[in-house]
């Protein structure tokens, strides 16, 4: 690679190139979907290595989800191959965030074992704060103010330094002390949120120069993937780090900012070139991802936006597939259409892996899932909770593991002290020196070490116990039912009782979960049954090359691409979602445009939309009408494929108006039908509706898209 024609950079468009190649000073990229922005990244680390100008080590790449970290780790690896010493600072802002505080976690008042608190977490411990503070939990529910707070945080503002006016505003006045005292609660529970990830790095580098200082000098070269997306917080701390050597390079397209609602800022794309000043600015035009017709369609959708950057994007790929539009029924009927496509595409070998499913919200998955179960269709759901990747669930699970197999160290080592037993590191070092010693398995070692007298009284009377227990519930595998003896097992070991004895906020919900743990287990006729599932089933999350359907939310489908894309569910109040439309007007219908754009962008050769005529929410049924942006689509990029059979509902567009989308009368069809209707998809719901369904609907989507709980899990194991 050092020799030579650098081969990693033919193929390039020369805008590309010089987004590569001008290595020194700020360099921003504004350029729509699919035109090579996250290759000029991948390509631009393996130059800066193969030209010497940096080690891998110098290098800190920060991506918007931990798949794109991933990808792009394993990207590099081909590009630098084995000549490149170790991977450059690679993930998401959290995961690097992390990774920063548990260096330093002692300066800010932690430890560096620190625990991040889910989002349930955090809202388990607002109501003690609420509690605490003599607050009426029913006028300013907690998820209210975890909702301020998280705003503040992305805003970068600590306790001290919130707009007095705005905290006022909160509970009687009483905002920033609830802000106080929920930061004071998670400095004693040794825990930090998603937010303070950042905003404690933020503090840590204020008050201690020295440390900023080593990590801008080490950071030469520093990338950012997605940039349109960075909050306040996130732009603070990427300007301090990037002021030592001032190689920063982001790419960004204003198009496809979808998360201004967790206080993402689009004017950072501007704010660049302010604080950078002298940044070289590259335009990239091509887009190299989609066939004519789709980009056409996602181009003609955007353009209806008024507050944009404008851009030009072509391709020179050929017209291909229109962008078909389908109608169904009801959802299931819908689910069912789309399961039937894939399967008849999987029939005429369309790989797996290259459909993906893209939903608006994640209450769309269930119909799908069972749907694809039915049929027997392997699918996966990125960003999706991972139930057997919970710390608690993992712990059980040593335990298992270590009954099942005395020589699983990996096992031993989780549990041996977990529960705190007093086998602290010093036990743990004697124990790893005796096993390579005798190159037998660290159960053994401590086997032969309790006859010796190397260890103390103390600790050696405690590991025997230990290691008497293990050997007993070894034994019990044969003579006890494995869920008995799971329940066993962490009843003896102390897990259970830790958890019990715990007071943090989270305690509660372990609890549940290791019942849920033993619950599993009795779909599975014995121990070694069940361990090869879980197994599989966590080595399933983690194969990439596996041939599954990819069903996830349009928010967690950013950075991607593939063949063929299903967008279901385009309904008004589905999609453009009722919540943005009712909480912030012009800007939240733009936004869900600029959502509706980034999903059509992801295909590659076909685009198929579909909505339901009937679509139950918590269990009520509603009859909706065709999303608005539906009409929005240039009429000669689309083709409508088939209306449901009973299509006379009188509640839709869809029939009332033959040319349905795209067609050019002047009151677009969805007013009128709102008219009609009061309101369109949102007009069943209960009474002082904001309240009701349509926020838990949302709340669903803050948890399971690719909100920080499930994109940070997931993100711990990018390092
Ligand atoms: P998005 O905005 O959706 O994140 P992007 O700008 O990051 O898109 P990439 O994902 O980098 O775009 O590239 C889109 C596709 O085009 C990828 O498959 C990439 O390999 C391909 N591509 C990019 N540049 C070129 C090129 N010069 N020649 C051939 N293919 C290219
Ligand atoms: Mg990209």
């Amino acid at each position: 690679l050092r020799r030579g024609q650098a081969d990693y950079l033919e193929g390039l468009n020369p805008e590309q190139r010089r987004a590569v190649e001008t290595t020194e000073g700020p360099v921003l990229v504004l350029a729509g979907a699919g035109t090579g922005k996250t290759r000029v990244l991948t390509t631009r680390i393996a130059h800066l290595v193969a030209t010497g100008r940096a080690r891998p080590y110098d290098i800190l790449a920060v991506t918007f989800t931990n798949k794109a970290a991933r990808e792009m780790k394993a990207r590099i690896g081909t590009l630098i191959g084995a000549e490149g010493e170790g991977m450059p600072w690679l993930g998401t802002f959290h995961a690097i965030g992390t990774k920063i505080l548990r260096r330093h976690a002692e300066l800010v008042g932690l430890k560096s074992d620190f625990t991040i608190l889910g989002t349930d977490d955090q809202l388990r411990l607002m109501k003690q704060v609420i509690l605490d503070q003599n607050v009426d939990e029913k006028r300013w529910p907690a998820r209210a103010l975890s909702h301020a707070i998280d705003g503040w945080k992305n805003r970068g503002l600590l306790p001290d330094q919130v707009p007095a006016g705005e905290a006022q505003a909160f509970a009687f006045g009483k905002g920033g002390a609830l802000y106080t005292a929920y930061q004071a609660r998670l400095a004693t529970l040794n825990a930090v949120d998603f937010g303070d990830l950042l905003l404690l790095c933020l503090r840590l580098w204020r008050t201690h120069a020295d440390i900023l200082e080593g990590y801008q000098r080490r950071f030469r070269y520093i990338l950012v993937d997605e940039y349109q997306d960075t909050n306040v917080a996130q732009y603070l701390w990427l300007r301090l780090l990037a002021q030592g050597h001032r190689n920063v390079a982001c790419v960004g397209d204003d198009d496809q900012s979808i998360y201004g609602w967790r206080g993402a800022e689009v004017d950072n794309i501007l704010r660049f070139e302010h604080d950078f000043p002298g940044a070289a600015v590259v335009r990239l035009e091509r887009n190299y991802r989609s066939t004519g017709h789709i980009l056409a369609a996602a181009s003609g959708l955007i353009a209806k936006n008024e507050s944009r950057l404008g851009k030009t994007l072509r391709t020179e790929d050929e017209p291909g597939e229109r962008v078909t539009v389908s109608g169904a029924w009801d959802s299931e009927e819908e689910a069912r259409q789309l399961a039937g496509e894939i399967e008849t595409l999987h029939t005429k070998k369309h790989p797996l892996s290259e459909v993906a499913v893209l939903v608006r919200i994640s209450a769309q998955m269930r119909e799908i899932e069972d749907r694809f179960v039915q049929l027997g269709l392997p699918y996966r759901v990125i960003g999706g909770p991972r139930f057997y990747e919970r710390a608690e669930i993992r712990d059980a699970l040593a335990y298992l593991r270590i009954t099942a197999n005395s020589a699983d160290d990996l096992a031993f080592e989780r549990i041996v002290n977990t529960p705190k037993r007093g086998l602290g590191d010093a036990t743990l070092q004697a124990l790893h020196a005796h096993a390579r010693a005798e190159r037998v398995p660290l159960l053994l070692a401590a086997r032969r070490m309790v006859e010796t007298d190397e260890l103390k009284p103390k600790v050696r009377s405690t590991l025997r116990a230990f290691v008497e227990a293990v050997g007993r519930w070894t034994k019990a595998v044969e003579t006890m039912p494995h869920t008995e003896l799971a329940r066993t097992i962490l009843e003896e070991s102390g897990y259970t009782d830790m958890w019990q004895k715990d007071r943090s906020a989270d305690a509660a919900g372990r609890l549940e979960n290791l019942k849920e743990f033993v619950r599993s287990m009795e779909e599975f006729p014995d121990l070694a049954g069940f361990l090869e599932h879980v197994s599989l089933v966590m080595e399933a999350t983690e194969a990439e090359g596996a041939d599954k359907v990819s069903l996830m939310t349009l928010h967690a489908a950013k950075g991607l691409e593939f063949d063929t894309v299903f967008l279901p569910g385009w309904e008004d109040g589905l999609f453009p979602n009722q919540r943005a439309l009712d909480e912030s007007g012009r800007a939240g219908l733009e936004e869900e445009r600029r959502l509706a754009h980034v999903g059509l962008t992801r295909a590659r050769k076909r685009a198929r939309l579909s909505f339901a005529v009937n679509r139950r929410i918590h269990g009520l049924w509603s009859s909706t009408i065709p999303s608005r942006f539906l009409d929005e689509l240039p009429p000669g990029s689309v083709e409508v494929i088939e209306a449901p059979a009973h299509f006379s509902a009188g509640a839709s567009r869809f029939d009332r108006n033959p040319a349905p989308f795209g067609s050019s009368y002047g009151t677009p069809g969805w007013q009128r039908a709102q008219a009609n209707t009061g309101g369109g998809f949102g007009r069943d719901r209960a009474p002082g509706g904001r309240s009701g369904g349509p926020r838990e609907i949302e709340g669903e989507l803050v948890a399971r898209s690719s909100g920080p709980a499930s994109s940070f899990a997931d993100g711990m194991r990018v390092f």
